[in-house]
């Protein structure tokens, strides 16, 4: 419990996870076993020797201060992940488990370049391939349509073009995904290392994905300065992923507020990969952005690979950021309506969160509205009172009309009572 509520009871999106950095030690295992491929001894970390609790999934053995040796195990993980039932298990697994912990609805980041590379028999050279993309596409699908059939949570996915390899190869993958169009693909992506060029050496790709009705969410601001996200903002980002510099230019901080572009918001990853942060979650600037009326979103990034999840996240948001239940629900809010799904699945997951508002919960929000300084904050937390209070209203009908009909119900079988045992008279 923290602020006397409990975070694992709350409804949860996540926007900003990696598909192969969902991968959990125990499901790294069955891929290698799946494969004959013999991981170092030292590869995870043996039980006893890390907390169970913390780490309820496993823990990888990577040092936390060596990012190299995170790359390292990253792409191990990644390069077991080579057929569709790999894609389907992983995604099943790490689906059922966010649903598990209250998520309603998530976003998984893809990569074409690595799902549906082939090499072609007549060149040697690796290409995108149809076929394969296909499958893959078919084996997560039918993934996200089982979990959601179980538990009701929604998927949607984000294909994304890698930084590093180049603005010809990102221009090649958003040419792919436009040719290749699929009903949950709903965004286009941009992620790698941040310092390999310039947002505007992207700008072609960025259009192509633009122009096939993707929407757009950008890596930014966790390597290099505010500047990049001034960059994707323009470019047309909704989102930004991580964004941890923008709090060093308050233009950037308005221009964010003002435009309803999202940060989402990776603290272990953060403090893990971040050197800004010096390893501490106190120095996160999580709770300013929030503050500032930016929309954030908390996420895990690549779960399984930081031993992490989208509840323990959110137990972050709570614990070091000190997130009070109606700011956990506003950010949930704001992650569902800058979310890349139609607006009809955006409304009702939206009603179903105000459906878990209590009467108390609505006074505490409405509280939280009256004392924000921030004008865009205000402003929102005032609409999420006006219409959790709505949805409260339609709620209580419902169950008034419940009570008449059973009333009715009763009345009428009283009725045939009477007659029956008038008759038998
Ligand atoms: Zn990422």
């Amino acid at each position: 419990m923290t602020n006397n509520y409990n975070v694992s009871e709350l409804p949860k999106a996540t926007l900003h996870e990696h598909i192969e950095g969902t991968v959990t030690p125990e499901m790294a295992a069955k891929l290698a076993r799946r494969h004959q491929v013999k991981l170092p001894d030292d590869f995870v970390m043996k039980e006893g020797q890390y907390d169970k609790t913390d780490f309820p999934n496993g823990r990888y053995a990577y040092d936390e201060s060596d990012f190299w040796a995170f790359i390292n195990t990253y792409d191990s993980v990644a390069d077991m992940m080579r057929t569709p039932q790999d894609y389907y298990d992983v995604t099943k697994d790490y689906l059922s488990k966010n649903a598990n912990e209250g998520g309603v609805y998530v976003e998984l980041i893809l990569s074409p370049m690595h799902m549906a590379t082939e090499v072609n028999p007549e060149t040697g050279k690796g290409e995108l391939s149809v076929p394969r993309y296909k499958a893959m596409m078919d084996a997560i699908t039918k993934a996200a349509d089982e979990v959601k059939e179980e538990t009701g949570l929604e998927t949607r996915f984000i294909a994304t073009g890698v930084r590093n390899l180049g603005a010809e190869n990102v221009k090649e993958v958003a040419e792919f995904v436009r040719d290749n169009p699929h009903p949950l693909v709903t965004g286009f992506g941009i992620a790698g290392n941040e310092r390999a060029g310039k947002f505007d050496d992207f700008a072609e790709a960025l259009n192509i994905a633009k122009g096939a009705g993707l929407k757009l969410a950008l890596h930014a601001g966790e390597i290099c300065g505010p500047e990049s996200i001034r960059d994707a903002v323009r470019l047309g980002a909704s989102r930004v992923g991580h964004g941890v510099s923008a709090p060093q230019d308050p233009a950037v901080m308005k221009d964010l507020a003002e435009k309803g572009v999202m940060v989402e918001v990776c603290p272990t990853s953060n403090r893990i990969l971040v050197n800004d942060l010096k390893g501490d979650l106190a120095n996160h600037p999580a709770r300013k952005l929030y503050d500032a009326g930016v929309r954030i979103s908390l996420n895990p990034d690549d779960a399984g690979i930081f031993g992490t999840h989208t509840g323990k996240e959110h137990r972050i948001g709570a614990e070091k950021f000190g997130f009070t239940k109606a700011e956990m629900l506003d950010i949930t809010l704001c992650a569902v309506e800058n979310s890349f799904a139609d607006v009809a699945t955006r409304k009702k997951v939206k009603e179903n969160i105000y459906k878990t508002m209590t009467a108390e919960d609505r006074k505490e929000m409405a509280e939280l509205a009256e004392k924000a300084e921030n004008p865009f904050l205000k402003r929102r937390l005032e609409t999420r009172v006006e219409e959790s209070g709505k949805v409260a209203k339609k709620l209580e009908l419902q169950k008034r009309k419940a009570r008449t009909m059973a009333g009715m119900k009763n009345k009428k079988f009283q009725a045939l009572v009477m007659n029956r045992t008038g008759m038998k008279r």
